[in-house]
């Protein structure tokens, strides 16, 4: 295995690919997963009609790897990663990968590309990706019937350029663009989908969408790959409760945080946009955005401001937690880490 020290800027690495050593692949054939094995290949060769071509038979996760304080490397709640996809997957007609397979896999591909995960302070962390597609072809609307499951890791740094500067969002005239009731799986449908808004918010001047329900089009849903939270005059909590998004990590590790560690309200409730002006703090959560602030919130005519120039207090406390308890820093709750090396 390769040892030596990678030549990489961690602090200038946005959220982008660079390609590292290994990657983990396993496939699925006649009912069952083959044992796995580490590559160095980076691409795949698939069937013309592969289940995942036509069909979009194709699901992932996203999570990262930090170095803590004490020089350890770390995932941060990896069973829960495992659970959402097995979710996904059975949503999708597709195999489960064990969480006990999972776990080993996660393992067995940090410490193969242990160079690459981030000094502690960096800010950088080692992003993990495993996914599943259908590989054998199909050509009637069915699922296939072979499957491949891999986790590539690659090292990140920032996910919004810029840093934790507020960031705007705007309302959109289209749907948060997942078919109804799927918008709780982590899928390549649900994004593909979003593309276009996010190009459209992009060429408005904004930095992401903030989708209402598609229903109603009244209450607050998420933004294209991360959920919201709202912190109330008087320092609540507030994250939306919908049955159509994604069930984020970061979130329900946050709305823990507010609760035990700051002894804040936290509320998961329905969130009419009417409300949002009420708010005094917004932000976006999730593994790769971490906790980036809102500052502006704008829905054709109307524009509502927290403030541009800094993150703020109850965000800020949640975000220092929150990287304290990932990186070693503060205690974590019981089953939170999981040790790698
Ligand atoms: C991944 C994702 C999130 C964030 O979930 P985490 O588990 O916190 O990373 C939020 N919304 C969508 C649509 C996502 O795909």
């Amino acid at each position: 295995m390769i040892s030596t020290k990678k030549d990489i800027d961690w602090s200038s690495l946005g959220f982008g690919y660079v390609k590292t050593d290994y990657r983990y692949v396993s496939n699925f054939k006649d009912g069952k997963w083959d044992e796995g094995f580490l590559s160095t290949d980076e691409t795949v060769t698939i069937h013309e009609s592969a289940g995942v071509l036509q069909y979009a038979q194709t699901c992932f996760e996203g999570m990262k790897a930090y170095r803590t304080v004490d020089g350890s490397v770390v995932c941060f709640r990896p069973d829960l990663n495992a659970q959402r996809m097995a979710d996904t997957c059975m949503r999708l007609e597709m195999p489960v990968f064990s969480q006990e397979r999972f776990l080993d896999a996660v393992e067995k591909v940090v410490k193969a590309n242990l160079d690459f995960v981030p000094p502690y302070g960096s800010g950088a962390s080692l992003y993990l990706r495993p996914y599943m597609f259908g590989t054998n072809a199909v050509i009637g609307v069915k699922p296939a019937q072979e499957f491949q499951f891999r986790i590539f890791a690659t090292p990140v740094g920032l996910y919004f350029k810029g840093g934790v500067k507020p960031i705007s969002l705007r309302v959109p005239d289209f749907d948060r663009a997942a078919p109804r009731g799927t918008g709780h799986i982590k899928a390549g449908l649900n994004y593909a989908m979003s593309l276009h808004p996010i190009v459209d918010a992009h060429n408005q001047g904004f930095n992401e969408n903030m989708y209402l329900d598609s229903k109603t089009r009244t209450n607050v849903e998420e933004t294209g790959g991360a959920n919201i939270i709202f912190v109330t005059k008087d320092n609540t909590v507030v994250t939306p409760k919908s049955d159509t998004i994604l069930p984020s990590i970061t979130r329900r590790s946050l709305m823990y945080v507010a609760e035990h560690y700051l002894g804040l309200k936290a509320e998961e409730r329905v969130v009419p946009f009417e409300e949002v002006k009420t708010f005094k703090e917004c932000a976006l959560c999730g593994t790769a955005a971490v906790l980036s602030p809102v500052g502006r919130v704008v829905n054709k005519d109307e524009e509502i401001i927290f403030g541009m120039d800094k993150m703020g207090e109850i965000t800020q406390k949640l975000y220092d937690t929150l990287t304290g308890i990932q990186m070693g820093r503060i205690d974590a709750p019981e089953g939170w880490i999981r040790k790698i090396k």
